[in-house]
Parts: C-alpha cells; sequence; structure tokens
C-alpha cells in the first residue's frame, strides 16, 4: 500500500481519487497546519517552544511549584496573543468546505490555536485532544474563566493567577506534559477513526501517542490513509497517499481536484 514519493502533482490526484470516492472522512491535524498562520510548530529553530525545556513544565511541576506556574504563564502570555491574533489558512479552509459537502465525520486537532473555529468548522464536529489556549482552567475544581481577561491580569502583574471560586491555580486550558488526555474527547476520536472511510492527517509529525494511534485504528478498521506533511512522518508506511508539501497549498489542490466547492474565508480579517 506505500506510495514511495511521487511528483506532487500525481500525490494531490491521488489523493483527490480517494477524497472523492469517501463519505465519512476523518480529519487529524497538527502544529503544522498552523505554522502558514504564523504559529510556529514545536520543532522550528528559533520557535516560543523550542527555547524551553518542556520536560520542566509538566503538569505536575505546574501544580506543585510557585516559580513553574509563574514562567509557565509568562511562556503563555508570550504564545497567546499569536494564536488569538492569527487567521486561518487554505488548510483550515479545506477542511471546512470538506464538513459544508457533507463528507466529515470528524476534524480531530492536536491544536490549540482555535483556527479550524475561526474558519468555520463546526464545533460539534472538531475535537481538541489536546485542549485549547483560547480558555483558562482552574485545575482544582475545574472553574472555566475568560481567557483574555485573565492574560490582561498577568500582563498587569499577577503571575499567578488563581480561581475566583476556590483559590486553585488557573492554567490556560491546554493538555500539558504528564497531564491525562481529556477522556470523552479522546473516546470520540477514536471511535470517528474506527468508523471512517478515509482519514487526512495534515501537518502532524504522528509521534504523539495517543494521537499518533487514530491513523493506525483507521487502517485497521479498513479505511484509505492520506498524509500531508512537508516530512517524512512515523507513519508514513500505513499510508496509501502521501504529499510531501506545505499543508495549505496541497489541502487546496486536494479538495479542488476531488471537485468539492472552496468554503472560502468566512472570519473577519
Ligand atoms: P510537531 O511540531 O511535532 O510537528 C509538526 C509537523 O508538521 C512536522 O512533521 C512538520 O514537518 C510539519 N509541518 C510544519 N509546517 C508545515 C507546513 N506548512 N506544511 C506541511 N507540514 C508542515 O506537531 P504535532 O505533531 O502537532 O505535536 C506538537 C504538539 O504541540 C501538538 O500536539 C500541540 O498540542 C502543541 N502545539 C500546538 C500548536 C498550535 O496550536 N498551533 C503549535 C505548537 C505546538
Ligand atoms: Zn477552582
Amino acid at each position: 500500500m506505500y506510495a514511495p514519493a511521487v511528483p506532487q502533482n500525481d500525490a494531490c490526484r491521488q489523493a483527490a481519487e480517494l477524497l472523492r470516492a469517501a463519505r465519512r472522512v476523518v480529519v487529524l491535524t497538527g502544529a503544522g497546519i498552523s505554522t502558514e498562520s504564523g504559529i510556529p510548530d514545536f520543532r522550528s529553530p528559533g520557535g516560543l517552544w523550542s527555547r524551553y525545556d518542556p520536560s520542566k513544565l509538566t503538569f505536575d511541576r505546574f501544580r506543585a511549584n510557585l516559580e513553574t506556574r509563574k514562567l509557565y504563564w509568562q511562556i503563555a502570555c508570550q504564545s497567546y496573543p499569536l494564536m488569538r491574533d492569527a487567521l486561518p489558512n487554505a488548510a483550515h479552509e479545506a477542511f471546512v468546505a470538506i464538513e459544508r459537502a457533507g463528507r466529515l465525520l470528524a476534524l480531530v486537532t492536536q491544536n490549540v490555536d482555535g483556527l479550524h473555529q475561526k474558519a468555520g468548522s463546526s464545533p460539534e464536529r472538531t475535537i481538541e485532544i489536546h485542549g485549547t489556549a483560547m480558555g483558562v482552567v482552574c485545575i482544582d475544581c475545574g472553574q472555566r474563566a475568560d481567557r483574555e481577561a485573565i492574560h490582561r491580569q498577568v500582563l498587569a502583574g499577577d503571575e499567578d493567577p488563581v480561581c475566583d471560586a476556590c483559590g486553585g491555580p488557573l492554567k490556560p486550558a491546554t493538555i500539558s506534559f504528564g497531564q491525562a488526555m481529556p477522556e470523552r474527547e479522546t473516546a470520540a476520536a477514536f471511535r470517528a477513526a474506527a468508523e471512517c472511510d478515509l482519514m487526512i492527517v495534515a501537518g502532524s509529525s504522528l509521534v504523539v501517542y495517543p494521537a499518533a494511534g487514530l491513523p493506525e485504528e483507521a487502517v485497521r478498521a479498513g479505511a484509505r490513509l492520506v498524509i500531508v506533511n512537508r516530512e517524512p512522518t512515523g507513519h508514513d508506511a500505513l499510508a496509501s497517499v502521501v504529499v510531501h508539501g506545505s499543508a495549505g497549498e496541497s489541502m487546496r489542490r486536494i479538495v479542488a481536484e476531488a471537485g468539492i466547492a472552496p468554503a472560502g474565508a468566512v472570519y473577519d480579517a
């Protein structure tokens, strides 16, 4: 089944044929689909995350250590405005088009930037398995807080913001290293993977589990797999088609060649 490196045009055409035939598409996206919106992925040299050692920013340390919480919020205050102000790109729009064409079972994302929803993907079909940086949550009682308000509070000098209800530490509503995956979202993602007839993975290195287990589950259950990435991934050997290239341009071409109407930009630029 493994498609060796074929020219980009051919790979897009093959992916488009699979999409044209598919009725229950599940999409899995990673940080790579948002780099064209100006949000660096983990690996980009100089990217925000590459300047810190993630093993020092685990969930347990966040809970136990004031200095970790202060550092975490400092980093979060740098990355949040980048995500808040970013605009979706052609890749996000391609997935909206697939949904509007009635072919999308679920869009599973490892991203925390909210760009799928900003592009017009419906919240009912979007599964954020690593949470969202657009919200804040109390790690003791689970109460939610407004991200923009807490962001301003931290910028104004409150280095360790706490929950109104119980006084517990507030944290961006993302899943940190060492933190349990959200059960409902993870279960829904695996259910969708087992039910799809085509999975498209775009911009994920497929090295982080359980997300990397989703294409394994889809293929095991009989679905075809398309991987779009500018580099090889951990699961290229499972794929029917591997498209090497920019997620935005590749997805735009795949959706157009499959005869699916573009969604267009629906957000306020
Ligand atoms: P990753 O950083 O491990 O891998 C990103 C992948 O995308 C790489 O394989 C890279 O080659 C590819 N890529 C980068 N730009 C691309 C482009 N324009 N076109 C095609 N491919 C491109 O990302 P990951 O596997 O998603 O794991 C990192 C985790 O970090 C995520 O699970 C997420 O929770 C978090 N994160 C989120 C964001 C975000 O929300 N935008 C950004 C950074 C990190
Ligand atoms: Zn609380």
